[in-house]
């Protein structure tokens, strides 16, 4: 039977960045978006395995500050890991060794993976989808988005939107565990919603344990995620923006969240 599960491994780098870890065949495993190299060398070293690729979302420093240690490694090891990212960002990322284009599809060993284009937190954001898990970089946080840097809240909402198209049974691992605050951000949006209340407590106690929230499935952020909800009428209503257009949603709640 064909395998449609990726098994990810979540390594904590930096603060609260996550570097997400999967296999890509029997010995060798990808990085994405390595904020820092150490965590991901002790991980390898430890199995006694290699890094085959490095796939990067984006061009920001906690993402990729890791890159060029993780290649020196391999090399002193005798493999070299390739390094993948967007090529319209190709002048600010670290040196690529396969520049995606757009919507693509790449062979990383025995899997693939799907290119999207999702613009907002920077312009050159791209996500990458690997069998059933989506890895959102700072594009879609478990019950929450990133800021808007670099594009408009309206490609913002468009690359969401692109984004909930997917399959609810999706796995979502976003760069950085920012659930908890993230959550609590929904609940003050919507005091009385009480399905929000019950993840809150569960959400409380996982953090509590230092466990990972992530990975999470697509589904449940289509029904809680405030900004996935932006064109939901009464979503809106319950907010007191009744009538606005799903991009103003998005672009209110989002201002809201920045200083939050
Ligand atoms: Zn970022
Ligand atoms: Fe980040």
């Amino acid at each position: 039977m064909p395998q449609h599960h990726l098994m990810v491994e979540p390594v904590l780098a930096l603060k609260d960045n996550y570097v997400w870890l999967f296999k890509t065949s029997a010995h060798t495993w990808a990085a994405v978006d390595p904020g820092e190299a150490g965590p991901v060398i002790h991980h390898l070293d430890s199995l006694g395995e290699t890094l085959s690729h490095i796939l990067l979302t984006h061009h920001h420093h906690d993402h990729t500050g890791g890159v060029e240690a993780l290649r020196r490694h391999g090399v002193a090891r005798g493999y070299t890991p390739l390094v993948i990212g967007a090529e319209k960002d190709a002048h600010r990322l670290p040196p690529l060794d396969v520049a995606v284009t757009g919507e693509q599809r790449l062979s990383l060993g025995d899997l693939e993976a799907e290119v999207m284009e999702v613009p907002g937190h920077t312009l050159g954001h791209v996500v990458y989808r690997v069998l059933d898990t989506l890895f959102a970089g700072d594009t879609l946080f478990r019950f929450g988005c990133g800021r808007v840097f670099e594009g408009t809240p309206e490609k913002m909402w468009d690359s969401l939107s692109k984004i909930r198209a997917l399959p609810d049974t999706t796995q979502l691992c976003a760069g950085h565990e920012y659930t908890l605050v993230n959550l609590q951000f929904a609940c003050s949006l919507e005091p009385n919603n009480a399905a929000l209340q019950t993840l809150l407590t569960h959400i409380f106690r996982q953090t509590d344990m230092e466990q990972p929230t992530m990975p999470s499935p697509l589904g449940e952020e289509k029904q809680y995620n405030p900004f996935l909800r932006s064109d939901d009428p009464a979503f809106a209503k319950n907010i007191g923006l009744t009538g606005l257009a799903a991009e103003q949603v998005f672009a209110s709640i989002r201002k809201k969240r920045n200083s939050f």
